[in-house]
């Protein structure tokens, strides 16, 4: 292995492509800023106990990608596969609920850990950016989640997606659905472990990826059939809420999701050019989830993006983001006078809140332009021993190729000017 291979399952983000990251975090991350939610950062590790709780002892989460570990003091902690158990437990231990202002709306970005099977937009580190409504039981607020991400992906020009959804049912009617699955579930030709699932969460049975399961659930019992009245009444009001918002969606029975919390609506964003890793996003109500860590009872909804899977996205449809170059002005001094002088024209410009870099290591002319072209500048401030003799700098617009004497004392005020 060589010694500059990033770990297994991860890869680094490199400029220029990690700009489109940032500007993919930034786009799913503005309408939630727009729409009251606030920003919060938790740990990137737990102790374990949360997410066994949390997200379920069943899953494949849990039972099989959970990085785990054992701290020199003994503690057992898990490096986070996900954000929602860790932000409801910060909003728990922050009493963000008993301020009086429900829904908690909180939005979120960092990155989550899981040891999977590396392959096309599966990776042991991945990045998500996510959002969660605590604390309020209102059709509104599930559809409210769904519309600004269906707007965030719309910004950034992604139109090959689909937004799958289904509700899971409550306390009330999940569990006979439950039962009637298991009835069923326990006559099929399965393996140990999907046997020993059935017992555990039989819902999760449904999302197995394997064809000869797949084939086998046709029959399966649907949990359409069992929602109570109450369930089926909030479902027809998110559905008619995203109609009304003009938001497509397709109904899928057989949606799940992977994690143990959820009820009532769930949903996926799914992206049709990435292949079997097409899921780019999740999310749904879980109002059990306080009670499961150890809450009071707090009906919740919320979602996660993948970044990871978004720009796969992107690429697949051929978008490049309109990213504007960050420098606008670059400096090429000639000589060590105006090397003093013009890193001294660049700090002004800086400090006046015009983007400048700088021809850094005594280059010659030919060099130091190329860097110039390279950096995407607008404008280029070149000066040599005469120039500063005469107390001016070149400035050249790069697009135009027009170049100009501009005095020293007014190049910050020219070119504020100029760059509007
Ligand atoms: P999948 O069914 O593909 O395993 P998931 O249901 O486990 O996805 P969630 O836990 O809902 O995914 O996470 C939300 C989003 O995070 C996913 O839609 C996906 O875009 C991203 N994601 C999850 N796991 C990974 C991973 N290992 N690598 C890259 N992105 C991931
Ligand atoms: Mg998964």
């Amino acid at each position: 292995m060589s010694t500059f291979q990033a770990p297994k399952g991860t890869y680094d983000l490199t400029p220029p492509r990690s700009a489109t990251f940032l500007a993919v975090r930034e786009a799913i991350a503005a309408p939630l800023r727009d729409s009251g939610y606030g920003y919060i950062e938790t740990p990137g590790f737990e102790n374990v106990e949360l997410f066994a709780r949390g997200v379920g002892e069943s899953t494949d989460i849990v039972t099989k990608e959970m990085y785990t570990l054992t701290t020199r003091g003994g503690d057992q902690l898990a490096l986070r596969p996900e954000g929602t158990a860790s932000v409801l437990r910060a909003a728990l231990e922050a009493n963000l609920h008993k301020a009086g202002n429900l829904p908690v709306k909180l939005w979120y970005s960092g990155s989550y850990y899981r040891y999977e099977r590396p392959q096309a937009g599966r990776y042991r580190h991945f990045s998500q950016v996510g959002a969660e409504a605590i604390g309020t039981e209102d059709p509104v607020l599930d559809a409210e989640l769904i519309i600004l991400a269906d707007q965030a992906y719309r910004s950034l020009g992604l139109r090959q997606f689909r937004i799958l959804l289904n509700s899971l049912g409550d306390k009330g009617c999940r569990p006979v659905y439950r039962e009637a699955l298991q009835t069923f579930l326990r006559d099929l030709d399965l393996d140990e472990e999907t046997r020993r699932r059935i017992e555990i969460n039989p819902l999760r049975v449904l999302d197995d990826k394997r064809a000869d399961v797949q084939k086998q659930l046709t029959d399966a019992p649907k949990l359409r059939d069992y929602l109570c009245d109450a369930c089926k009444a909030y479902h027809e009001e998110v559905r008619a809420l995203l109609t009304a918002a003009g938001v497509a969606f397709e109904d899928d029975e057989k949606l799940v999701r992977g994690l143990d919390y959820y009820t009532r609506t769930t949903f996926e964003f799914v992206h049709d050019g990435l292949g079997a890793q097409s899921a780019v996003g999740g999310g749904g109500r879980y109002d059990g989830l306080s009670e499961m860590i150890g809450g009071p009872e707090l009906p919740s909804v919320g979602w996660a993006l993948g970044v990871d899977r978004t720009v796969l996205a992107l690429e697949a449809e051929g978008i490049e983001l309109d990213l504007p170059y960050t420098t606008s002005v670059y400096a090429v001094p000639l000589g060590e006078e105006a090397r003093r002088v013009l890193f001294g024209v660049v700090t002004g410009l800086r400090r006046a809140g015009i983007a400048a870099d700088f021809a850094f290591g005594g280059r010659g002319l030919k060099g130091a332009m190329k860097s110039a072209n390279r950096s995407g500048a607008r404008y280029t401030l070149v000066a040599g021993e005469r120039d500063l003799a005469e107390g001016v700098v070149q400035l050249k617009d790069m697009e135009s190729g027009e170049q100009s004497a501009v005095p020293l004392t007014e190049v910050a005020a020219e070119l504020t000017k100029r760059l509007g």
